[in-house]
């Protein structure tokens, strides 16, 4: 049976290749994607989610538009380090054709309350932005969120250094109040951080393919794909990027990805850990863990899976 899920996305060029890779994931049945700031202004993020859908042709997906700032502020900014990352539009500043389909009147809270409610158990969240959308969801009807299946959360380093600061990894620092929150609720949570995403490494050679198969669509998440392994080669040394939203979809799929340690977590408020995920002392011994955090993965068997169903939607 195929999976529900929801994405929630803060579009961005490794949100356009979770989106993708879930279109063409025989496993998946998307329902629905809710948008938020991040890498991206939420308008932006919205427009971005919704052409990216149109080139894969899955012009019946609803998108729903949500938070536009963290909870503690009234605006947002974007880090000038995510305009090298992402490029101007937020998705490598390819010829992509911008959508003209509008995104849904109701809320991404709303629509997450009312699935959740519709679906429970059937369902699962996989939330690859900051978790604004999800903390104010929680915080307006908390049992409709308890009930889901699960809540797979790319964001943190538990065992490995952040991408901010030492201490923090963007989405957890993006909104850190929100992922307090969410954290340290009872929510079936499945983190998965940078732990495993910077050992699930996509390179050139797999760009290379998507570039062979000559039509306009494969072009330009190839060269989408392309902008965004500039600054891990500027940054990082590093040849390729970390697939870090596709992974958390891809172990929302198939669990078995990956092997997780149980342990409830929080996230640190003040300078200098601001935004580091960590144990919650007050929960350490209260018995069952309600968060499992990713600490290993089976790289290869999710790149297998990804190209797969990569080739499905842009042959
Ligand atoms: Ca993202």
């Amino acid at each position: 049976m195929k999976q529900k899920i929801i994405l929630d996305v803060d579009t961005g060029i490794d949100d356009a290749l979770a989106l993708l890779y879930t279109i063409g994931e025989e496993k998946a049945d998307l329902l629905g994607v809710t948008t938020t700031y991040g890498n991206i202004d939420v308008e932006q993020a919205t427009r971005n989610t919704l052409s990216i859908l149109d080139l894969a042709d899955a012009t019946k997906v609803p998108v729903y538009p949500g938070s536009a700032h963290r909870l503690s502020s009234k605006e947002y900014h974007r880090r000038e380090v995510t305009t090298r990352i992402h490029g101007q539009d937020g998705i490598g500043d390819t010829a992509i054709h911008q959508s003209t389909r509008a995104p849904e009147k109701q809320t991404a809270i709303d629509y997450l309350i009312e699935t959740a409610l519709q679906y429970q158990k059937e369902l699962k969240l996989v939330c690859v932005g900051p978790l604004t959308n999800l903390a104010k969801a929680y915080e307006k009807n908390p049992t409709a969120l308890l009930n889901v299946d699960e809540i797979v959360i790319m964001g943190g380093a538990l065992t490995v250094p952040g991408n901010v600061t030492d201490f923090a990894e963007a989405n957890i620092i993006e909104d850190a109040k929100a992922a307090k929150r969410i954290l340290e609720s009872d929510l079936p949570l499945k983190i998965v951080g940078l732990d495993v995403t910077m050992r699930t490494i996509l390179t050139q050679k797999e760009t290379n393919k998507w570039h062979n198969f000559g039509n306009e669509e494969s072009q330009i998440i190839a060269e989408m794909t392309d902008y965004y392994f500039k600054s891990y080669q500027e940054q990082l040394g590093m040849p390729g990027c970390a697939l870090h939203d596709p992974l958390a979809v891809g172990i929302a799929l198939y669990p078995n990805l990956a092997k997780t340690l149980a342990l409830d977590l929080t996230v640190q408020l003040k300078e200098p850990a601001e935004g580091r995920m960590i144990g919650d002392y007050k929960k350490l011994n209260r018995g069952t863990p309600t968060t499992e955090t990713c600490l290993q993965v089976d790289h290869e068997k999710f790149l297998t899976l990804f190209m797969t169903a990569m080739e499905k939607v842009l042959h």
